[in-house]
């Protein structure tokens, strides 16, 4: 039996743009805080390189604004390009009406810098998800074929612990088809915990990711992992952002680069939007329970 290639992705924000921070940099001082992101990317790219694997970049309107060359650099690197909309706010927040105006305003941007039709998106903290299921229908009507926003888990601040583990082909009312690849997850006590990397990778041992991996491979599964350049910054500014964010935000920075360097070594990986989604019905999210 041949491994599954699992999704290896990377969200490209600055640190200042992670909810986390908000509020020592709120979106107002956003335009005057140093940008470091290029610099990361460049390193991520180089790494990538080196082992010969290809990944997925969501990029955020914002940082295309300031940083066009960076969606060229990736590109030209062979990476998969897509969204991760334009202004990082949560679409529960941005309601419907906002939600579309955001995703419409990154795909058109992306699109434009980059001379190519970007088919992926990933919604700011994984937004998507129970009582915002509304956003999956305006995600494929903007033009995306597929997304990476639900994370089938419970959490305080995103989830939808009714959603499927593995890629899913969704059938959405008024809007085309969409596939939907959720963030890798493993089960444990009759519950599904998160494991798709970022926070976890950097917080939990590094089993904890690793393991997760091995299981879905042996089931024939690709799970889909994600990282933010910012993770890999270990130079980045201190802000005081009180216990539990500092402890989300900055612990484990100074080890990430190392883990990641470990998955690439231990898994394959490539870039999310090819991932296969096996045949069979397609889900309607709507009839999903809450
Ligand atoms: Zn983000």
């Amino acid at each position: 039996m041949t491994l599954p290639v699992h999704g290896l992705s990377f969200d490209v924000e600055e640190a200042f743009h992670a909810l986390n921070m908000w509020s020592a940099t709120p979106p107002e001082s956003w335009a005057e805080q140093p940008t470091r992101v290029e610099a990361v990317v460049d390193d991520i790219l180089a790494l990538l390189a080196e082992h010969d694997v290809r990944a997925t970049f969501f990029v955020l309107g914002l940082v295309v604004e300031r940083n066009p060359q960076i969606v060229r650099t990736i590109i030209a690197a062979g990476h998969e390009l897509a969204s991760h909309g334009f202004s990082h706010r949560m679409a529960g927040d941005l309601g419907p009406a906002g939600f579309e105006q955001d995703v419409v305003r990154a795909r058109g941007l992306l699109q434009d810098v980059s001379g190519q039709p970007v088919d992926g998106f990933r919604a700011s903290t994984f937004s998507i998800g129970r009582g915002t299921r509304w956003a999956l229908p305006i995600v494929a009507r903007a033009g995306h074929s597929w997304d990476s926003s639900v994370f089938p888990v419970r959490h305080d601040r995103y989830g939808d612990p009714a959603f499927p583990t593995t890629p899913v082909h969704l059938a959405l009312r008024d809007a085309p088809p969409l596939r939907e690849y959720p963030l890798l997850t493993r089960p444990l006590f009759g519950r599904n915990w998160p494991a798709a990397g970022g926070g976890y990778l950097r917080l939990l041992p590094f089993a904890v990711v690793d393991g997760a991996l091995r299981r879905a491979a042996r089931a024939g599964q690709a799970g889909v992992v994600y990282m933010h350049p910012w993770e890999l910054d270990g130079g980045q500014p201190r802000h005081d952002l009180g216990r539990l964010r500092t402890l989300r935000h900055y612990h484990g920075l100074e080890r990430m680069r190392a883990r990641l360097q470990r998955l690439l070594e231990r898994h394959r990986f490539g870039p999310v939007g090819e991932i296969p989604v096996a045949t069979g019905s397609a889900l309607d999210p709507e009839s999903l329970p809450d």
